[in-house]
């Protein structure tokens, strides 16, 4: 069936329409500059002139949604500027009009407001369906409004406008739009706490997002009502009555849940319809905190309260400055019933929240800058909101857009200072977070933590009323990677990634030049040379020109990722001056008929086994001959002999060696943990492999090195042994050792 020429429009989307006097009649509540009402009505006038003939798509006057979007900022309480831009908003980009006329006419302000909402307005909704497209836009989009506080209402009030107006579009369109005003401007109602725009703009991006459910939930709410209503306005009565006789001043009504925040609750979080228990609720409104109090006790005096419904938000109150008392209490029928009790005030910013603050006050002058920074104070979101929007291109639009979403929603939870302050941290921080949260300083520095005065692990998930201390420690070596692990908050990761990096950056190199340094040292030792004249050597310009080095530093840097290995460095100097062999002084010796090792052709020499290489049984050898202190065997690939091709001799291993063991030196490297050197002795006792020396060093990054010195029969078993090692949780690299 082709239904298309039968889609009836209703004018403004069904909703009443509004006129000019409706707009002055709230407006003159507020405000009784002439100047300023003279100033409105010329913005109203003008844009009748300016729009003239221009229809919506519905076909009605265009005019009519500047007048709606004026009428939803009057009743925001919004100040005489913003409620002529809110006339103006879409004169610059409709029309011929410029920017410079508005700032002729109506001054600097209102002229910045409305360039504003032309270049959002001008960010067209983007036809490429990527994400990642779409989230760019929205970043934009946000930077358009963070400038000032005045650009977001107005531009929510539009946006709030053209959705109870939607029906007019392609049905396209109105799932484009239903799920940016999801993404975008939901979100931004929510924490500036303007639940009433909130409320009405998710139940109308839910109409046309999920419209079968939408339905659903509208159809199970008219019946809920019908049944439920008459018990509620009896147990109104009932409370009137107790609140009466204790002469506390009160007004009390009663709210039905929006239908967004019904299907939440069974759709996400799904609950059944019948176990919600606040979709009837009273609400209580009183004049001061102590009575809120008072009125709580006199309900759960009269009714039983439902454990672990009620919830303090004046005491803690919410990220957008939120403040009530809710319960929930079995009312005489047997039904449950919330009940939220506030103050007037509380009442004000709950349905506008920061509009309450931003009203506009008589006498005080209009000014915007004092303005916004008293909001960014109160709202310290927004402050956050405006620093993240002007960094700019780095991270993707995605990130962005993850993390403000991460950063709105999941930031609930409320602790305390050891001063009493609250502070808001996301779910499932720890107390790194709280110590980031307070100062990037403190952070660095934490070295433990006290929760309601007891230590506690530094990854202890923290809960809504902790107390938190946070013990530093100047001397502290700083932030540890593993955090990373468990902060929950965007601000101590990005100071922890930031810390480690820097200090990584330079404790490598720290660590390497020491590590470098001590082959070298190791390696001229064992030519006789120490630290002061090896020093002497390698700081001649020769050397380091020849190894292509800068500086000492540098070269050692570069022995450490063996170029040059030290060997070859002392091989350069031999050039010029004759080296001082190894004297087999130092070699553990094995000579005579206990040593596993001959060599043809010669007599009785003395025969020993290198330390530098520790040579095993079935190793591949070759024999260094000294100065008259006979063969020393080398490993084949030993580098302190292979190019030493004049001295060095063919050896053998003998085929008949008595069992014996051999000192082997071997390095493992490995992922650091707990009982990570426990381990790895314990599964060299459970292989019955002796080790003679161990030495552990951290060398950042989570990694350690161990040097070890095993006593082993020959290659193969040690082969064996490294498979073994290699078994060890964490192990990565174990390799033999030449000195
Ligand atoms: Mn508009």
């Amino acid at each position: 069936m082709y239904m298309e020429k039968a889609k009836v429009l209703k004018p403004n989307g069904g909703y009443p329409l509004h006129t000019f006097e409706d707009i002055e009649d709230i407006y003159s509540t507020y405000i009784s500059s002439k100047d300023d009402k003279a100033k409105i009505k010329e913005a109203y006038d003008f844009i009748l002139e300016k729009h003239k003939g221009q229809l919506r798509r519905s076909g009605e006057p265009y005019y009519h949604h500047l007048v709606e979007v004026a009428y939803i900022l009057a009743e925001l309480h919004c100040g005489p500027k913003t409620i002529a831009a809110g006339f103006l908003h879409d004169v610059v980009e409709d029309t011929d009009v410029t920017i410079e006329d508005i700032k002729k006419r109506w001054g600097e302000e209102v002229a910045m407001i409305v360039d504003s909402l032309t270049k959002i307005q001008r960010l067209k909704l983007s036809k490429i369906d990527s994400e990642e497209f779409e989230a760019e836009d929205h970043r934009k989009i946000f930077l358009g409004m963070a400038k000032d506080i005045r650009v977001i209402l107005i531009k929510l009030a539009d946006r709030l406008h053209n959705m109870r107006t939607l029906e007019a579009l392609s049905p396209e369109r109105q799932l484009a739009l239903s799920k940016e005003t999801m993404d975008v401007f939901v979100p931004i109602a929510h924490r500036l706490g303007l639940d009433v725009i909130k409320s009405e703009l998710e139940d109308l991006c839910l109409k046309y997002l999920q419209p079968v459910r939408y339905q659903e939930i509208v159809k199970l709410l008219s019946k809920k009502a019908k049944t439920m209503g008459r018990s509620l306005e009896s147990l109104k009565k009932k409370i009137a009555d107790i609140l009466f006789q204790h002469n506390i001043p009160f007004d009390i009504s009663s709210r039905v849940k929006s239908i967004y925040s019904i299907y939440r609750k069974m759709y996400i979080k799904g609950h059944p319809f019948d176990e919600i228990y606040d979709i009837l609720a009273l609400r209580i409104i009183t004049q001061t905190e102590i009575q809120c109090y008072e009125i709580l006790g006199l309900i759960h005096q009269s009714y039983k309260p439902v454990p672990g419904r009620f919830k303090d938000y004046i005491a803690m109150p919410k990220a957008n400055m939120y403040q009530s008392l809710h319960t929930t209490v079995v009312g005489g029928d047997g039904n449950f019933y919330e009940v939220q009790i506030r103050t007037e005030e509380m009442d004000k910013i709950a349905e506008t929240g920061v509009a309450a603050h931003w009203a506009y006050k008589e006498g005080n002058g209009y000014n915007s800058q004092k303005e916004q920074q008293e909001i960014e104070n109160k709202l310290h979101w927004f402050r956050d909101f405006v620093s993240m929007s002007s960094t700019g291109n780095d991270g993707s639009a995605r990130e962005y857009m993850d993390n403000l979403t991460h950063d709105i929603f999941d930031a609930n939870v409320y602790v305390f200072t050891p001063k009493g302050k609250v502070i808001e941290l996301p779910q499932g921080s720890t107390p790194v977070d709280f110590a980031y949260h307070i100062h990037t300083r403190v952070g660095d520095t934490c070295v433990g933590a006290l929760v309601n005065g007891m230590m506690v692990p530094l990854n202890t998930v923290l809960k809504t009323g902790d107390l938190v201390e946070i013990k530093t420690n100047k001397n502290n070596a700083g932030p540890s990677e593993g955090w990373l692990e468990f902060v929950k908050s965007a601000a101590a990761r990005s100071a922890i990634k930031k810390y480690v990096a820097k200090k990584n950056e330079a404790m490598i190199r720290d660590e390497k030049i020491a590590k470098g340094k001590q082959s070298c040292l190791d390696a001229f030792h064992d030519r006789g040379i120490e630290e002061e004249e090896m020093m002497n050597y390698l700081s001649d310009n020769k050397v380091l020109e020849h190894f292509g080095f800068e500086t000492v530093d540098d070269l050692f840097v570069g022995v450490t990722g063996r170029k040059p290995v030290p060997s070859s460095i002392i091989e350069f100097l031999r050039i010029k001056k004759p080296v001082v062999v190894p004297t087999g002084g130092k070699v553990k010796t094995k000579s005579g008929d206990n040593c596993p090792v001959y060599c043809k052709g010669v007599g009785k020499i003395a025969i020993a086994l290198a330390s530098c290489c520790t040579p095993l049984p079935g190793d591949d050898i070759v024999g260094y001959v000294t100065k008259g202190k006979g063969i020393v065997v080398h490993r084949k690939n030993c580098p302190n002999v292979i190019n030493e091709h004049q001295r060095l001799v063919d050896v053998y291993w003998k085929d008949d060696i008595e069992f014996a063991t051999y000192p082997v030196d071997i390095m493992i490297e490995a992922n650091d943990r707990n009982n990570l050197v426990v381990d790895i002795m314990s599964t060299l006792t459970a292989a019955k492999v002796t080790l003679s020396s161990l030495h552990a060093r951290l060398v950042g990054n989570g990694l350690v090195d161990i040097s070890a010195t095993l006593m082993v029969s020959d290659a193969k078993r040690l082969n064996d042994v490294f498979n073994i090692l290699r078994s060890i949780s964490g192990v990565y690299e174990i390799t033999r050792i030449v000195h």
